[in-house]
């Protein structure tokens, strides 16, 4: 029987564990923390209110066979994915769509019009090479000022034009009135939560999970000869022992409270781009759509120290990590190879079904060889 070691259990090491175990092969999967589910992790509060211990976690995808294969493995309700931005006491919708314009104004514009004031307002940069310039050419600097900058620096803590455009080019423009969050086809949230939909995906014969068990280099370097892969999510850079030094990111410190209301706040995201240090408060109720009494909102401070959450996409940070890069592609053209796989291990910022796809297609493909 084939054996693969897997370390770390969100979704790049559970979708890679379920597929080579329902192939026959036999896992060992490791996770540091005392929970799966990664960053996906929701739990219970001491309130009894269901919240998503890492940050709030939408699902969204355009593909109909993720939803498929995780069809298996929960039910779902439908994501109500909205974002209200505090901007001068009001709450402006994001991403900017035409019923921003008109909260800001307001006064309500034809989508024409709407166009023509982007045009008249936009910087335009042909090949922006920061955040600050892909701002300024999408929206120009009214909007860029009202809504971008503020949070842009809160949140990474370095100026947008020291960031790479990739950090906000991920945020749509939309010119007509839809408000909501994400632009993907499927906006869902599993039924139960993630952490009973990670369970349910872990829950086969050939699958041995070991929480609580944090495995460093020299670890998987002496039990990788006893395998026939090793898929590692970690950080990369750990791995390599920070050969090239350590790779940048941004944390959180997520304060909780709870309130005796039902709801605290009009949808499940605000934003803060200008008052308080905090960048966002989250009512993960309002998603979850939990019949309870009592709310309970999450405040998040970002902070360098920490749980290594954001990759902080800057100029060097991106020459650090293409060096590791190249000792990963020396690992993955060994006889059993090490894959690096996942956010951590990529130095990249992918959502949840990005992580998935991948993660079932690498494996897949191994196992068609
Ligand atoms: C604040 C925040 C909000 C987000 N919101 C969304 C969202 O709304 N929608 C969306 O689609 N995506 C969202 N994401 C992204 C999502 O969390 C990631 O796409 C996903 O978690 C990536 O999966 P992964 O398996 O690569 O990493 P992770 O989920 O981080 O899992 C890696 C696991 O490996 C474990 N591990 C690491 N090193 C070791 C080791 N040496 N030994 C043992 N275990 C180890 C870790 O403890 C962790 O459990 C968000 C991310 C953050 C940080």
């Amino acid at each position: 029987m084939d054996k693969a070691l897997v370390i770390g259990s969100g979704p790049a090491g559970s979708a890679c564990s379920r597929i080579l175990a329902e192939a026959g092969w036999k896992v060992d999967l490791f996770e540091k923390r005392n929970h799966i589910a990664g960053n996906c992790f929701d739990e219970y509060d001491e309130n009894s209110v269901l919240v998503h211990r890492y940050g709030p976690h939408y699902f969204r995808t355009d593909s109909i066979e993720l939803v498929k294969w995780l069809s298996k493995f929960t039910h779902w309700i439908p994501g109500h994915y909205y974002v209200r931005s505090m901007v001068d006491g009001k709450f402006i919708p994001v991403p900017v769509n035409l019923s921003t314009f008109v909260s800001l104004i307001g006064k309500v514009l034809t989508e024409d019009e709407f166009k023509t004031y982007l045009e008249e307002q936009r910087i335009t940069c042909q090949n922006p090479i920061n955040a600050e310039e892909q701002c300024l050419d999408m929206v120009g600097k009214e909007l860029y000022d009202l809504l971008f900058k503020g949070y842009t620096i809160k949140q990474w803590g370095i100026e947008p034009y020291e960031l790479s455009p990739a950090v906000t080019e991920r945020l749509p423009l939309r010119l007509n009135w839809d408000e909501r969050y994400p632009s993907e086809k499927y906006q869902i949230m599993p039924k139960d939560g993630y952490t009973a939909m990670f369970n349910n995906i872990l829950q086969h014969p050939n699958i041995h999970v070991e929480l609580n068990h944090e495995l460093n280099p020299s670890d998987i370097s002496k039990m990788q000869n006893n395998y026939d892969l090793t898929i590692y999510s970690g950080p990369v850079d750990a791995f390599f022992g920070f050969e090239y030094g350590k790779l940048g990111y941004r944390s959180l410190r997520f304060v909780w409270k709870h309130f005796a209301e039902t709801y605290r706040q009009p949808c499940v995201q605000i934003n803060y781009p200008h008052k308080y240090r905090y960048t966002r408060t989250v009512e993960i109720k309002h998603v979850t759509e939990q019949m309870c009494q009592g709310t309970t909102i999450c405040y998040e401070y970002p902070q360098d120290e920490g749980e290594p959450f954001y990759p902080i996409l800057t100029g060097d940070n991106l020459q650090k990590y293409d060096k590791y890069k190249l000792l990963v592609n020396k690992e993955k053209a060994k006889r059993n190879p090490i894959l690096f796989l996942g956010r951590l291990a990529e130095y990249k910022y992918f959502n949840m079904d990005q992580i998935f796809i991948k993660a079932i297609q690498t494996v897949k493909n191994i196992l068609g060889k």
